[in-house]
């Protein structure tokens, strides 16, 4: 693809003049990237088929792969859907502005490529400050995936994004490390019992506690099996090191680290590096903190391409609350779980 210059635009406080630079590359058609409460996005007008495109370009992401479509009212909605079902209005009054995406019946008034040819589309309003405040400024409904290369662990700070992107988009709005570190929880609300498709930082006990009993897809699609949401066939990424989980304590870890030839790196909490007394582990934080784990992860991943490893260790953390999410991106990474 052409060669870009992308500028960046670093906001500490708000209101900034910078918003309105990249508020009127959006309208332009240009890809802009911004952070949110998940992961960074890299936005375009999602009414716009050349702009969205872009993104897909940009990112290396294949066009069956539909985009979510980031709001900033919920007055807009109507135009882009067929109708409401009781059941996401109620799911927007509980978790929005946050980390949900509802899937609702599409009316076909967004570019086609958003949806990739799908009659849903998926919705949410980002609880960050400066997405709503793009969101705001452009007046657009903005299509945004991670932005990353497709491939590479969604972007937690603006230097990932210029790491992944820096030529191939417009630019770049530095709003700092974003807060929960993985995507938003993904929920189809056209089906008769809403499916949670992709478990994020809204938990399915914190949705049934509004809605009541929703199913789970399962994680992983069976060959020829058409999957419910067309990101779930995709690898997600895994660094050039294979991880392996290790459920059971540290001393199972220690035996597995010495039955294999080659260098080791142990992905775990502070605890557990102290339980196995090495220093140069890769530590993502308190296991008394599923949060801060998981806000962790993703530049850990990253940090293991940079390292002469020839395998990583991972704890297996509790599936409890966010870990639940935690644990679907880790087992995800990973070619193997030792019990
Ligand atoms: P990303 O934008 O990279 O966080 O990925 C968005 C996820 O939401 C992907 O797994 C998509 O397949 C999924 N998604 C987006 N729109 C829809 C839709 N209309 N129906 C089902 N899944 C969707
Ligand atoms: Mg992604």
């Amino acid at each position: 693809m052409a060669h870009l210059h992308t500028d960046v635009w670093k906001i500490d406080t708000l209101p900034d003049t910078q918003i309105e630079e990249a508020a009127n590359q959006l309208k332009e058609g240009q890809t802009v990237a911004f952070p949110t409460e998940t992961v960074y996005g890299l936005g375009a007008d999602a009414t716009n088929e050349q702009a969205v495109q872009a993104i897909f370009d940009a990112k290396g992401r294949p066009a069956d792969n539909p985009l979510i479509v980031h709001i900033g009212s919920t007055d807009v909605l109507e135009k882009y859907v067929t109708h409401i079902p009781e059941r996401a209005s109620k799911l927007m009054d509980a978790f929005w502005p946050g980390p949900l995406t509802i899937i609702l019946p599409s009316n076909g008034t967004l570019a086609k490529n958003v949806t990739a040819g799908l009659e849903t589309v998926g919705l949410r309003m980002p609880d960050h400050p400066i997405a709503l405040a793009l969101l705001k400024t452009s007046e657009l409904p903005v299509a945004a995936p991670s932005a990353n290369r497709s491939g590479k662990p969604s972007p937690t700070t603006a230097d990932h994004v210029y790491h992944d992107l820096n030529g191939r988009i417009a630019g770049i709005v530095d709003g700092g490390r974003t807060g929960v570190g993985v995507e938003s929880t993904v929920i189809d609300c056209t089906l008769d019992r809403p499916m949670i498709l992709r478990p994020g930082g809204v938990t399915q006990s914190d949705i049934e506690a509004v809605i009541g009993a929703v199913d789970i897809a399962p994680s992983k699609v069976k060959k020829d099996e058409q999957p419910r949401s067309p990101g779930m066939k995709y690898k997600h990424y895994a660094p050039d090191a294979p991880i392996w989980i290790v459920r059971g304590g540290a001393d199972r870890m220690k035996n597995v680290a010495e039955e294999v030839a080659g260098r080791v790196t142990f992905l775990v909490s502070q605890e557990r590096a102290d339980e196995l007394g090495v220093n140069d582990a890769l530590i993502l934080g308190s296991r008394d903190d599923l949060s801060s784990i998981t806000s962790n992860l993703y530049d850990a991943l990253r940090q293991i391409d940079q390292m002469d490893t020839d395998l990583v260790l991972a704890e297996s953390f509790s599936k409890d609350g966010i870990g639940e999410a935690l644990m679907n991106r880790l087992e995800r990474a990973a070619t193997k779980v030792i019990e």
